[in-house]
Formats: C-alpha cells, structure tokens, sequence
C-alpha cells in the first residue's frame, strides 16, 4: 500500500483530522494506496508554513535560488525510474509514457525556471524631457496556490511550482486527488536538494475540500490552476471577488484539420498520436480531425486500419493505450460514445470497453473513431478527453475555418499543410492560444502556453510565467538637472 502524506514545513503527516481517501489503480480498478482528505485546517497550516519562509526565501540571492532548483531538476532525473513507474500506477499511462514524456518534463520544468529566474530582469523608462525616469521592479506575490489535474500529474504540478519558486513565492499546492503519488515523491526531493522547510507545502485531498480551501482562502493571493472548464469558472467566482492574481488552463476541443497538400506519412503517424497519446487525455490532443475531401476516404480507410492495430493493455506492457483514470470517467467516455449513435454518428473503429483477463476491472477503452455528419453535434462540440476522436471532411478554406473555430474552446489547433501562405491565414484566424503547423505537442518552454475562450485565462511558460507570479511595481524618481 502506498501511503501518501502532506508534506507541510518540511514534515511529512497525515490531515489534521485524520481523514483519508482511497487511492485506486486504473489498472486493476482495485485500491492500493490512501492520501489525507486535508481540509481549511490544513490549509491555514500550510499557508502559516509558506508565509513564515517567505521572507527568507525572498531574499535568496538569485544564484543560490537557481542553485536549489537545478538540484530538485537533477534529482528527478536520477529517480526518473521509480517516478515513471510511480505515475504511470497512478494514472494508468503507458510506463514507456512516463519514463519518456512524464518525468522528463518535470525535470524539464524545474532545469528551465532554475536559469530563467537569472535571466528575467525588472524595466527602466526614462521619460525623456521631464526628468524623470521610471523603474520597474518586479516582486514575488507572496503565498501563492498551485492546483493542478490528474492527466499529467507531475508534469503540470511542476509547470506551476518551478516558476512561482524561481520568483521568490512560497507555495501551497496541490495535485489531483485521483494522482497524489508523484507529488509526494517530489517533496522527499525538494527535501533532499536543500529546499528550505515551508517554502514548498504539499496539500492533499479533494477539489472542494482542500482545494476550495487554498482558492477561498484570504491571504494566498494567487491562483495557478489547470483542470476542467467548469472547475475553472468556480475558482473565479471565490477568487476574483478578492482579486486574485489567476491563471486558468482549462479545457479543449481541438481542431486537427488535415490538406491533401501534406506530407501524408508523416502526418498520419502524428495524427495517431494526436489523437490517442495519453489514452486521448492530453488537453492538446487533436479531437476533432477534418479532412479535405479528396483525401478523405483514403485517410479514413488507412487511419481506422492503424487505429485498429493499437495496443490496450496495462500499462507496465508495452502498450499503445493504458487505462483511462477513473471508473466516472470511462462511463463518461461510453457516454458520449452511445450519444454519437444517438446523433448519427458512424463509429468506424472501437467504441467499446476491452476487457483484460488479468485485470477484469481495470478502466480500458478501446480508441474510437467516428464519422460525424455535423460539426455542430454535442460529441463534436463538447470535452470527452478520452480514446474518442471525430471525422468529417471539409470542402475549402473557409467551411473548415468556420467549423473548426465553431466550438466554446481554444486551446490549440493542428494543421496539416505544405502550402505557407495557407499556414499563415490559419495561424491568423484558428481561435486557439497554440497553431501547430505541420507539428503536434511541439514545445519550447519559453513560448506562451495557454488557451482562449473557455480554454482559459492568462498564459504560463517562459518569462511569461515569472511575470504571473511577480508583482510590477513602477517606482518614478524626478530629479533635478
Ligand atoms: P478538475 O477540474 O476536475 O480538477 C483539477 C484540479 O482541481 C484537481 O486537483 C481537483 O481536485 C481540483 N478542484 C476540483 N474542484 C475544485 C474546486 N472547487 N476548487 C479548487 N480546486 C478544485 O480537472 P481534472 O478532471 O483533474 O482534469 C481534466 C481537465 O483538465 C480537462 O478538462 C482538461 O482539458 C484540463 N486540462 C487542461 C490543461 C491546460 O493546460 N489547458 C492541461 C491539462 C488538463
């Protein structure tokens, strides 16, 4: 049994009120582990913790701030075994997933905040024929709060917590409750690379116990958040009333729109990636696939082959698709599932459970492939985030724009093209924070990540980050000539 703990001014130890939740594998559907079901006590706790080191932690110099966080980078890299096998229990990703995506990353994060916190410098403006000049100084928040979701656990935790230490802010944090593990392994790190006590508090337990509680509480004054579109606009109703900083990544329901004018190949392997990485629950993958029509029918012939040849099997294998999170979830993914029939929808490949000997109640689904009549149907408009794409095929420039820009998400979008000039106008007009051309999941840490519309609020990433979790303040001095 895996027993998860809070992680609280250095201490490891169960919520205050001693109350647990049960942590499942996906795998087997069967429990194997518990972590606290903390609450505001706990909370209050963790807050007095990171306000306590804030002062000191604030007045790090650079160097040695940077210095911690390569440490915490270097020892992920070193435990990357344990920390793949860890997630992927967790999560039901592909052990091969987490050994090469997940936990590098991670590493990733911290190794890229760790230099750019020396390189992120404050502004002058020199109001030139007034005599003045104006400095820009840009402070840590405070205490902030860092909520992130169970898909890519330590991946997304880390993507908030490295840049809101490398500005100076002491953290409350807290991973999904369906995804506690590696986020408990990571503070015996931080523990080990010298990361002062009460500088980074690891919280546990269920969105609205402990997490509402870091959202409402008074005097954590930011807010990083990753997860669902609706958990997204609840944080905003407690927290922009008391005007806090926020950070919203939410959902999507991307467009992978598909020319004949591609490069096929290469397009039909990414496109089965974008499309199923993850179990389909990356909230970059490509849901919605329009193709042009004179390609249409050989696509869908040669992608439903392939799709069909994927492997589901349990994670630790070598599998293409592991199991999905939850139980809810897999019922939720065979609800839109039986909803495409519903609407017309012609399920090409998959569309049920797949029941593995060895682990009968493990949360597997087959990946799915359905050929929509209308783009404006609920299964091609809302979230599924699972093993479920859609296919339709489009005509010409402007029908595929419109249908691809026609959902309340924009969180990224694919495109499929040789032709540059085509490139540009849909770079210009998808609605989505992130056009990949030719590309998918391809990131430079340094570029600004983050969604439009329902998608999201605010963007993380590169400096961009650092300056969510600082503060400007503009100081003008006047002087005389
Ligand atoms: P979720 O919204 O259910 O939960 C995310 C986190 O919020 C969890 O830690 C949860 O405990 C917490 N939470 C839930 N209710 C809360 C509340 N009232 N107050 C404070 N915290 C609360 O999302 P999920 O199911 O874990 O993740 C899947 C969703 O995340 C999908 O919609 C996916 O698209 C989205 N996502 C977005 C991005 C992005 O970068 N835009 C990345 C990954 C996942």
């Amino acid at each position: 049994m895996t027993r998860v703990l809070n992680y609280i001014n250095g201490q490891f130890q169960p919520a205050l009120s001693g109350a647990t939740i049960e942590n499942i594998d996906p795998a087997t559907g069967r429990v194997y582990g518990s972590l606290p079901q903390s609450n505001e006590r706990d909370i209050e706790q963790a807050y007095d913790a990171a306000i306590q080191a804030f002062g000191s932690w604030r007045e790090t110099t650079l160097e040695q701030r940077s210095a911690i966080l390569y440490r915490i980078a270097d020892l992920i890299e070193e435990n990357l075994e344990e920390l793949a096998q860890a997630e992927s229990r967790d999560s039901g990703k592909p052990l091969l997933l987490a050994k090469t995506v997940d936990i590098p990353r991670a590493s990733s994060n911290f190794r890229f905040f760790a230099h750019a916190l020396t390189q992120f410098s404050s502004e002058a403006h020199e109001s030139v024929g007034k005599n003045s000049i104006n400095f820009t100084l840009r402070h840590p928040i405070g205490v902030v709060g860092c909520i992130s979701p169970w898909n890519l656990p330590l991946y997304l935790f880390t993507w908030k917590i490295a840049p809101a230490l490398a500005a100076g802010n002491t953290v409350v944090a807290k991973p999904s409750e369906l995804t506690p593990v590696t986020a408990f392994l990571l503070a015996g790190l931080c523990q080990k690379a010298g990361l002062p006590a009460g500088v980074l508090n690891i919280v546990n337990g269920t969105g609205p116990s402990a997490g509402q509680a870091i959202v409402a509480h008074p005097k954590i004054k930011a807010i990083s958040f990753t997860g669902g579109t609706a958990t997204g606009a609840k944080i905003a109703g407690v927290a922009a009333p008391m005007f806090k900083k926020l950070s919203l990544e939410l959902g999507g329901k991307n467009p992978n729109i598909i020319f004949s004018d591609c490069d096929y190949d290469r397009m039909l392997e990414t496109t089965l990636k974008s499309s199923f990485a993850n179990q389909g629950q990356i909230c970059l993958c490509g849901s919605r696939i329009f193709v042009e029509r004179p390609i249409y029918e050989k696509f869908k012939i040669d992608f439903v082959r392939r799709v069909s040849e994927l492997r589901v099997g349990p994670p630790s294998e070598e599998v293409d698709l592991g199991a999905v999170i939850s139980k809810d979830h897999k019922q939720k993914i065979l609800g839109y599932i039986a909803l495409a029939q519903k609407e017309g929808g012609n399920i090409l490949t998959g569309g049920q459970e797949t029941k593995l000997e060895q682990h009968p109640e493990g949360y597997y689904l087959q990946p799915t492939v359905i050929e929509v009549k209308d783009h404006l149907c609920r299964v091609n408009q809302e979230e599924i985030f699972g093993p479920v794409v859609t296919l339709m095929p489009f005509d010409n420039e402007e029908e595929v724009i419109e249908m691809a820009n026609s959902v309340t998400y924009g969180l990224s979008a694919s495109l499929w093209t040789s032709n540059l000039d085509r490139s540009m106008r849909f770079g210009q007009r998808l609605e989505s924070g992130i056009v990949w051309v030719n590309t998918w999941l391809n990131r430079d840490l340094r570029t600004p990540f983050g969604g439009v519309k329902s998608s999201g609020v605010g963007r993380e990433g590169g400096f961009e980050a650092l300056r969510f979790f600082t503060e400007p303040k503009n100081i003008c001095i006047s002087y005389t000539p």
